[in-house]
């Protein structure tokens, strides 16, 4: 929920950054007390509210409803957690409740009211509970306990006084905080500001996720090799995961043995990892996007939008491509980006742009490959650039470079491990002589030929 400010006041945007929690083993210990006092807040609530259905009364669903529930029940209730924690809980109820409300009155009766208990609920404080030095987290407790100081991992990408909430969670076996900050909007020196009139087509794709088509032929092509590579590696990985252990996996309504559950642990370990690396590239095509538009002023971007094709099933292995594809995070990051960049983003639908001939407006039965002949005018074109210029043209962009002037080419993921021969992925086998494949463990260095 953002904060009220002056009408007058300079834009921002609100930014969400998560870094990882560097702990011992007693302030895991009460940080994981935290996020278990937090489930029983929620828990409380939908008892509460099961009593009132069941006697009909009409539920608690509003915060302060809620939250005079919360101050009945007296200090000490939840544990460590404080009044301000256990508040940020009875608001997620209450917007998850409204939610729902909201969506059942205009006629989705699929939409259900929040009834799942959890184990561990994330917690939310607000500018003034916590204290952030550097990278020293003070997280608020209840009155009397003793202060909990804990390291981040990482250094945050807004400065401390920008910082508005953070929330601690839980994912996948390690704590979290994410650290919403308020971000003012760019500021661009005078005649370097985005001009809107300044158009540039982007065009989403698996091999290239951003190929963009800008004015005076200028173009950018950002390649997804990298991550292409990396669902490969992943979606071998895990088929072997699963053979390996597919003959002491429990039967339905079986419990499983300490072995299973280690390898459980294991698998949501290496999938949340493998989501991390994927969103991270991503977020690093965007930023090169941006950073590419911002250095030639354009001020509008025009994209094409493919969602329609995702409800089309297209057999087993491209629906898998499509869905590791993750379209709707492209958009996103890039619209989130071009935002505090203070660049104009507009959806536009793509039907046709990549089968279009630029030059003659003629359609271009199946295109195959990379690169785009016209059989009508000769024209011949990088097909995802030309989806772009055409993209571009549908918002006024109107550039249809025949030959670009110039294409700068970038990588998404440039950090994904095999990428660079100083990351070699684990995973990856060496196939041949010669090939790198993993390091393998405490192989020593091959000795060198000493000249003689
Ligand atoms: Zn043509």
């Amino acid at each position: 929920m953002p904060r009220r400010r002056a009408s007058q006041s300079p834009r921002v945007v609100y930014r969400t950054a998560r870094a990882g929690l560097r702990v011992t083993r007693g302030q895991r210990r009460r940080l994981v007390g935290l996020l278990i006092s937090a489930g029983d807040v929620w828990a409380c609530v939908l008892e509460l509210n099961a009593w009132r259905r069941a006697r009909q009364d009409r539920p608690f669903a509003s915060y302060s409803e809620l939250c005079r529930e919360l101050a009945a029940s007296g200090p000490g209730t939840f544990g460590e957690l404080d009044s301000h924690g256990a508040r940020s809980v009875l608001r997620r109820y209450s917007d998850a409740w409204f939610a729902s409300a909201k969506r059942r009155n205009e006629g989705d009766r699929t939409a259900r009211f929040p009834r799942r208990r959890r184990a561990l609920a994330p917690v939310r404080w607000y500018h003034g509970r916590f204290m952030l030095e550097g990278r020293r987290l003070r997280i608020p407790v209840a009155h009397g306990c003793p202060a909990l100081w804990v390291r981040l991992d990482r250094d945050l990408p807004h400065p401390p006084e920008q910082v508005r909430s953070i929330t601690l969670l839980y994912d996948a076996g390690r704590l979290w905080v994410d650290v919403t900050a308020e971000v003012p909007v760019a500021c661009h020196p005078a005649g370097h500001e985005p001009d809107p009139g300044r158009v540039a087509g982007v065009d989403l794709g698996i091999i290239h996720p951003y190929a963009v088509a800008g004015p005076d032929g200028q173009a950018l092509l950002v390649s997804g090799r990298a991550i292409r590579a990396e669902h490969r590696m992943h979606l071998a990985d895990t088929k072997g995961r699963v053979r390996a252990v597919a003959r002491r996996a429990p039967k339905p309504g079986q419990k499983g043995s300490r072995r299973w559950r280690h390898y459980r642990r294991r698998q949501r370990l290496v999938e949340a990892r493998h989501r991390r690396r994927v969103r991270q590239a991503q977020h690093e095509a965007a930023k090169t996007v941006i950073a590419w538009a911002v250095a030639r002023r354009i001020g509008s971007l025009a994209v094409g939008d493919p969602r329609g094709v995702l409800k089309v099933d297209a057999g087993r292995r491209h629906n898998q491509r499509i869905r590791e594809w993750r379209i709707g995070h492209l958009i996103t990051v890039l619209k989130d980006k071009a935002e505090a960049a203070g660049i104009g983003l507009q959806l536009v639908d793509e039907r046709g742009t990549s089968s279009t001939c630029p030059a003659c407006r003629s359609r271009i039965p199946k295109p195959a490959g990379r690169v785009l002949a016209c059989p009508a005018c000769q024209f011949t074109g990088h097909r995802d650039l030309t989806a772009a210029a055409n993209i571009a043209a549908r918002l006024g962009g109107g550039i249809t470079p025949v030959i670009p002037a110039g294409v700068t080419h970038r990588r998404a993921g440039a950090h994904l491990p095999g990428v660079a021969p100083s990351r070699r992925d684990p995973r990856r086998r060496a196939h041949h002589r010669g090939a790198r494949g993993s390091p393998g463990r405490h192989r020593p260095a091959r000795a060198s030929p000493t000249p003689g």
